[in-house]
């Protein structure tokens, strides 16, 4: 209904109109990511409206956290991606489903002008960590002061905050088919076990867009403008089995070798570098008594500057026994997942264009780091400004306190309306 969404537009004074907003982008559109404009972006009006929208924000959010969607239950994702497509056409969204076999269908969704060049790429997920039949002992509810439920944080409300945004932009009249520019919502499938089939379609769609906005959850209060990257390596040894008591002198034991080689790739960790190498699983042996003839570890890699991956993954592919193993065979799998989100000029600018908005609301906005990963890893790999946790600010990502404090959702959603807003001219 148009009484719970009459935002005000960019001109003060009336409704704008398309032919308006149309002659504004034409005169104020650049290639650069932190498009400011000349007219100042309504903030305080955004956030009323957001404001106003905010129970069918929840409403929409609590549909998606009720349609549970684990990663790796095809059937689920596909479920949850349905009624997002169908929210997404009830918008006018443009709505293209890269079909998928044996993951959850990938989501791209257009507004806006369908001729722009001009474009902004929003990326978002609807894969959780959390399996089917999780909200019994983790129910959806809604407190005082917090959205709860598996997925809330990590992204539902993320999720809903971004087509909340795209509303109020269109009911403003600025997000037309004829604004000049164009914005791609893609919700991928598969984020939380590294995207393995959502990275081409991340990267093409970033490749058409001068600007990257991630709908991850905030760093504390702040936006991400540095990630690290991930890499994954599986280390296996094998040894020669004996009995520990008849024969314990031609046993060879692959676990005393994976031992030293776990000390040796964990003294890789330099915290100057920002490289971090955790040994996180570690398996071995079939009983007390026979020597281990076979060991195997997997350890997580994490690196703040790209430049030190091909290094650490040549490492790590290339290790060999210790001198004290060399009757051990050693086999190495795996390599860098995602590439670090460095802090480049493009994303710095969006970041300041982003601090600027919020200040509109007298809201002191910082920037972050995280060591944690997302697909706008791979877009800023790319060179393509990428401003990530736009979403929600909350806690117990992948935990079961996992929530969304419900003050954060309307600042965050004018914030992400007004960066659009200033994308579009
Ligand atoms: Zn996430």
């Amino acid at each position: 209904m148009c009484d719970s969404v009459c935002m005000p537009t960019r001109t003060a004074s009336s409704s704008a109109k398309p032919s308006t907003a149309k002659s504004r982008t034409a005169s104020s559109r650049t290639t650069s990511p932190s498009t400011t404009g000349t007219s100042p972006i309504p903030m305080r009006a955004l956030l009323a409206g957001a404001r106003r929208l905010q129970p069918d924000l929840l409403a929409l959010a609590r549909t998606l956290v009720l349609a549970e969607s684990p990663s790796d239950d095809k059937a689920a994702v596909d479920r949850c991606g349905a009624l997002v497509a169908a929210h997404a056409r009830s918008l006018g969204g443009r709505v293209r489903l890269h079909r998928q076999r044996a993951h959850g269908h990938l989501l791209e969704i257009r507004f806006g002008d369908p001729r722009a060049t001009s474009r902004t790429l929003i990326l978002g997920h609807l894969d959780t960590v959390w399996p089917l039949g999780t909200l019994p002992a983790m129910p959806c509810r809604i407190d005082a002061e917090r959205f709860r439920g598996p997925g809330s944080l990590d992204m539902k409300t993320g999720v809903a905050m971004a087509f909340t945004a795209l509303r109020m932009l269109q009911e403003a009249a600025l997000l037309t088919r004829s604004c000049g520019h164009q914005v791609i919502l893609l919700l991928v499938s598969d984020e939380e076990i590294g995207s393995p089939v959502s990275r081409a379609l991340t990267e093409s769609l970033a490749r058409e867009s001068s600007a990257v906005l991630v709908l991850e959850p905030a760093q504390g209060l702040a936006l991400k403008t540095a990630r690290k990257g991930t890499g994954n390596f599986r280390i296996h040894v094998t040894g020669r089995a004996a009995h520990s008591g008849v024969d314990f002198a031609s046993g060879r034991s692959a676990i005393r070798e994976l031992a030293r080689l776990v000390e040796r790739v964990s003294d890789w960790t330099d915290p100057s570098r920002g490289i971090t190498v955790n040994v996180g699983i570690i398996h071995g042996g079939s009983r007390s008594n026979i020597i281990a003839d076979h060991a195997w570890a997997e350890v997580d890699l994490r690196i703040a500057r790209r430049a030190d991956g091909p290094r650490l993954e040549r490492r790590f592919l290339s290790l060999r026994p210790t001198p004290l193993g060399r009757d051990c065979a050693v086999t190495v799998t795996g390599g860098i997942n995602r590439p670090p989100m460095e802090r480049t000029r493009g994303t710095v600018q969006l970041f300041r264009l982003a601090q600027r908005l919020a200040a509109q609301l007298d809201w002191p906005l910082d920037e972050a780091a995280t060591g944690g990963a997302s697909d706008g890893n791979f877009t800023s790999a790319l060179g393509i400004a990428t401003l990530d946790g736009l979403g929600p600010v909350g806690h117990g990502a992948h935990a079961p306190t996992e929530s969304v404090l419900l003050d954060s959702i309307a600042p965050r959603t004018a914030l992400l309306a007004g960066l659009l807003a200033a994308r579009i001219g």
